[in-house]
């Protein structure tokens, strides 16, 4: 029997994640030491007793056999959070292929321990006739800085610290002469940085409607039978899905359970987390990216020592280490946010189905629009699935249009808007009722180019085109390259060098000039740069103070506006242009979700969709608001073509310093995956190639795409090349990989 090491990390609650220490596994232990357990070891000169985790296990060792030590024993605690991560950590690197140390700094957010903040505050210690006999004194005396603490502490016994200085304008030192004369005392408290601010207001549970109580009861029933699934529900926009987490985590928290819930970043606006803060008060914490080190640190600890019963925020959210895990939700579970886009590139949906199965704990994915994947596993068994159809706001679903571009044309018409769209906005602006204008630019450029010889202006440092701002600058969205724009063609000289600026700005022009008077509001990358833009704009929106918003898929999230009666899609199908098998998935949920925002309130509202395609499945199903044939379209093509979730895929990105680096590492994987597989006849392989995008910041891109039915062989293939470039040693060449990949590269 060859010999077993474990990589063990020491003390990993008090330092940085450094690095991990080899030891022998000995023979007695051998099946119980895997990642995440905690065991004694001897460290350091000394060879002290030190509790580590380990978090790898391997049949090789780089240290020299006589001079490894051995793990002493299993630690008795058992499982702890930490545990429970290193163990998530370890199937992240399998899965998903990375360095442990990668995953390991992607499961712990926050490697260093922080201080913890303190807050001074000052408490009266004399009673109050006391104080009124020396606030006469002071006064008496002139003593106006003493005479304004006593008076604030006549009427209040405790007081914040720094209230007294600021807001009192008192030095410290008449504060510590007070304290001598013993009138009062000085303390400091620590406290946890809290991200959220103070609601008073509380929200109680609403009667559910019998679908909603029908989930809810369910899945709390497999629960307390001992029964852990994913849940697929599966609802329009306003059915009521929220209601029912709501109602989930309730039960939870009442058996002292805790609940992680991630909603998509776009989507954590004040107003969805108001609805969580009403409802469980002060026990609900938020992550995202615009917190602090300190405040992250913080909403960590408290999760850990007890203090939050519910964790709301983005992917990383799932790594809070909450000793009572009940349930995961996952809201808008189709949302591409979800799947990490740096190394490891893991997906939230798995890998909440994997910590919930490693704590105990249930899932509950939703969506208007499910994944394929969602879907499938759910049509499959594995998931169980339920539908919510009504809307409980009332509102029926939008009349939707769909109007073809290319008659438009033949008409003679060549404005952006078609006459049926122009028709219904004039309506909208007479009877005061808001419109939304929604252009699906996805992938798509603003280029500039030349119409006499067709040159088309591309940074120097990546292989797409700039896009022309309104500053006259040209920019490279991919690496933040920017010149200033020609005036004339650097190829031919011609001073016809224009840009094609069917975006946002354009439209916003073109509804000043067929709509003089009314009032737009734009929302695009640009006009959110600050932090609170986007909330703004949309606050500015729903308060009525404009009558058409244009934007780009922003605008489809958040906010429920009951007053917009009207949605203009315009150019539905530039999304479905891209060289990619999830364009047509992702064009059929754009346009459902934002045909969803027409007439939320009690009047009825009404979609136009422009398009060149109106025969396209998506299009269609979209128009007619039919998820289930969409679905079957799909998943029709996906099976045809092997691709996710009919299949699983690898993707493997070779990001290179010249292009030559890039297809020799290729040629090799090639000649390696021959030599290891062989003839595998269901692996299919396409290319190496180069990416799309073939370069990008100077660096070149080259792909190879794995397609299997069985995800474990694809795991083993990642094995194989994982091995051969820890052997050698790449310089200025990195190699990512990507399963089930939300784009082709
Ligand atoms: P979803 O999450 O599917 O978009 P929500 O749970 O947000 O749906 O519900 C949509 C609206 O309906 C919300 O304003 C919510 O307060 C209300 N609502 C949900 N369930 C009920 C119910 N059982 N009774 C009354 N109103 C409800
Ligand atoms: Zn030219
Ligand atoms: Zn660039």
């Amino acid at each position: 029997m060859s010999d077993k090491y474990a990589d063990i990390i020491i003390d990993i609650s008090h330092e940085k994640v450094d690095r991990p220490f080899q030891y022998r596994i000995p023979d007695r232990l051998r099946a119980q030491v895997t990642p995440g357990v905690r065991v004694h070891v001897p460290f350091g000169k000394g060879n002290h007793d030190r509790i580590g985790y380990v978090v790898d296990v391997s049949d090789k060792t780089d240290y020299p056999l006589n001079k490894i030590k051995e793990i002493t024993c299993l630690d008795e605690k058992g499982t702890t959070v930490e545990g429970d991560l290193i163990q998530t950590a370890y199937w992240m690197k399998r899965h998903y292929g990375s360095t442990m140390i990668t995953a390991l700094k992607t499961v712990l957010p926050v490697k260093q321990k922080l201080k913890q903040l303190e807050k001074k505050k000052v408490t009266r210690c004399c009673g109050e006739q006391e104080i009124e006999r020396q606030l006469a004194e002071c006064i008496r005396k002139h003593q106006t800085a003493k005479a304004r603490v006593l008076e604030a502490l006549r009427k209040e016994e405790v007081l914040p610290y720094e209230l007294l200085r600021q807001k009192l304008n008192v030095a410290a030192a008449t504060l510590n002469s007070l304290e001598k004369q013993g009138i009062l005392t000085i303390e400091s408290e620590s406290y946890y940085r809290n991200p959220v601010k103070r609601i008073s207001e509380r929200d109680s549970a609403k009667i559910l409607s019998k679908e909603q109580r029908f989930i809810m009861e369910d899945v709390m029933h497999d629960y307390l039978a001992g029964k852990r699934e994913t849940y697929l529900i599966h609802g329009i926009t306003g059915s009521g899905k929220t209601e029912v987490y709501l109602g989930i985590i309730e039960q939870m928290i009442a058996m002292g359970k805790q609940a992680i819930v991630l909603i998509p970043e776009i989507a954590l606006t004040y107003q969805t987390l108001l609805r969580f803060y009403k409802r469980f008060g002060d026990r609900v914490s938020v992550m995202n990216s615009t917190l602090s080190m300190g405040e992250k640190y913080d909403q960590m600890e408290r999760a850990k020592n007890g203090l939050l019963d519910v964790m709301i925020g983005p992917r990383s959210a799932l790594f809070t280490p909450f000793p009572n895990l009940g349930v995961i939700v996952i809201d808008e579970e189709h949302e591409n946010s979800y799947k990490s886009e740096s190394m490891p590139k893991y997906h939230a949906r798995e890998t909440a189905i994997q910590i919930a199965s490693c704590k105990g704990a249930s899932v509950v994915l939703g969506s208007a629009t499910p994944s394929l994947e969602a879907y499938f596993r759910a049509k499959k068994g594995e998931y169980k699935l339920y539908t919510l159809k009504e809307r409980l706001t009332g509102g029926r679903l939008p009349q939707v249009y769909t109007v073809d571009l290319r008659e438009e044309l033949k008409e003679g018409n060549r404005s952006i808007f078609s006459r049926k769209l122009k028709e219904l906005i004039s309506v909208r602006l007479e009877k005061g009722e808001q419109t939304m204008l929604f252009l699906n630019r996805r992938g798509y450029a603003g280029f500039v180019s030349c119409r006499a010889c067709g040159h088309v202006m591309k940074c120097l440092h990546c292989d797409v085109s700039l896009s022309e701002h309104r500053n006259g600058s040209l920019v490279c969205h991919y690496c933040g390259y920017e010149e200033r724009k020609p005036e004339k063609c650097p190829s031919c000289g011609s001073k016809y060098l224009l840009g094609f600026k069917a975006g946002t700005e354009q439209i916003e022009a073109a509804v000043h000039k067929e709509f003089p008077g009314a009032r737009v509001l734009r929302m695009d990358a640009d006009s959110t740069r600050t932090k609170d833009s986007y909330e703004k704009i949309l606050s500015t929106f729903a308060d009525g103070q404009a009558d058409v918003l244009v934007g780009t898929q922003m605008i489809v999230k958040g906010h429920d506006f009951p007053n917009v009666t009207l949605v203009g899609i315009l150019a539905a199908d530039l999304s479905l242009n891209q060289n990619d098998y999830r364009a047509g998935e992702r064009t059929f949920q754009l346009l459902t979700q934002a045909a969803g925002r027409a007439g939320r309130g009690d009047k009825p509202g009404e979609v136009v969709i422009q398009t060149y395609q109106p025969e396209h499945y998506s299009i269609v199903h979209a128009a007619n608001q039919d998820y289930e044939s969409f679905y079957e379209e799909e998943m029709m093509y996906r099976e045809l073509l092997a691709y996710p979730p009919a299949a699983h895929m690898l993707a493997v990105l070779v990001i290179s310093g010249t292009e030559e680096a890039g297809n020799r590492l290729m040629e090799k994987f090639v000649v390696l995956l021959h030599q290891k597989i062989g003839e595998e006849k269901e692996l299919i392989v396409i290319g190496p190639a180069p990416a799309a995008v073939s370069k990008i910041n100077d660096m070149y891109r080259h792909v190879l795409y794995l397609k299997n039915s069985d995800y474990e062989k694809l795991v083993q293939i990642k094995d194989i090349l994982e091995e051969y470039i820890r052997q050698q040693e790449l310089k200025n060449q990195t190699v990512q990989f990507d399963f089930d990949p939300m784009n082709t590269y």
